[in-house]
């Protein structure tokens, strides 16, 4: 099943990715990135793409 993994050394809670894919990507309190189910390819793929710091990746 294609998952996203984060590269938490680059991310640096630009929130990008939440503005693309809100009901995949939350930045919690704290600015640390929230990751759920990838239900939206399409979402979160532009959200990978997004990314300012290419800290996204989709994996299978
Ligand atoms: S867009 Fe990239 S840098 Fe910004 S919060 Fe998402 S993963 Fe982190």
């Amino acid at each position: 099943m294609t998952r996203v993994v984060v590269d938490r050394e680059v991310c640096m809670s630009a929130g990008v990715c939440e503005m693309e894919a809100p009901e995949v990507f939350r930045l919690d309190a704290d600015g640390v990135l929230q990751v759920g189910e990838p239900t939206d390819l399409t979402a979160v793929e532009t959200a990978v793409r997004a990314c300012p710091t290419g800290a996204l990746q989709l994996v299978d």
